[in-house]
């Protein structure tokens, strides 16, 4: 791994608005060419979404900035994320957290993310083969919430998972071919949105695939 381009990557992040010094060391320390398929080797530092297989991508490092910092973890929260994928945004949370729950649907990527937990010795990654818009009743409330998929509309079971003074952060579609990272802040007397930044997410998908993978 060449120092140079993490460099490069971390000025462009903190150009392009990351301006949470805990979420640049962490995206910093997260060796982001471990998460990446081998032909995208040499793009793992570049500011880039790219394919991860079962048809699905890994966030570009700057939304997945965007969304972690726009998260504010300065408690190191008990947080839930819905769809894994690669693992990366799960390993940046790792780091600003006490715990992550995460879910995947595609057995597939889920296998190959836990082993990337495992290198890094992640032990304060819990993560779960399922359907993330069931959220993850039995270790609810969570203070964070974070999904990495852009649903038509706030999924409901989540969105009771949140604790009172909690904070959740998804892409939400928002319009005929638009999308945008909405915060959702839980309060005593019900819920606060904000509309962030504009962004294009794979699709939020309800169940798991038939055959598993
Ligand atoms: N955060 C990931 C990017 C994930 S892409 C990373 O850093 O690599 C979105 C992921 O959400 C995909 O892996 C997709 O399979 C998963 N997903 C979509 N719908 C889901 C659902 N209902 N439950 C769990 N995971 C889901």
């Amino acid at each position: 791994m060449n120092p140079a381009l993490r460099i490069r990557l971390l000025m462009e992040l903190r150009r392009s608005g990351i301006t949470d010094t805990r979420v640049l060391a962490a995206i910093e320390k997260v060796p982001r060419d471990l998460f990446v398929a081998e032909p995208f080797a040499d793009q793992a530092w570049d500011n880039a979404a790219l394919p991860i297989g079962c048809g699905q991508t890994i966030s570009q490092p700057l939304v997945v900035g965007l969304m972690t910092q726009a998260l504010e973890l300065g408690s190191r929260p008990k947080v839930l994320e819905i769809g894994t994928g690669s693992g990366y945004q799960t390993a940046v949370l790792a780091q600003l957290s006490r715990r992550v729950y995460t879910l995947e649907r595609h057995k597939a990527l889920l296998t190959e993310a836990e082993a990337r937990f495992r290198l890094l010795r992640l032990t304060n990654v819990v993560a779960m083969h399922g359907d993330g818009m069931r959220g993850w009743p039995a270790q609810a409330p969570f203070e964070r919430v974070i999904i990495t998929a852009a649903a038509r509309e706030l999924p409901h079971a989540i969105i009771g998972q949140l604790a009172v003074g909690g904070v959740l952060v998804t892409p939400l579609d928002t319009g005929p071919d638009r999308q945008d990272v909405v915060r959702v802040r839980r309060t005593e007397s019900g819920f606060e949105t904000e509309t962030l930044f504009p962004v294009r997410f794979v699709p939020l998908v309800p169940g798991v695939p038939d055959d598993a993978g």
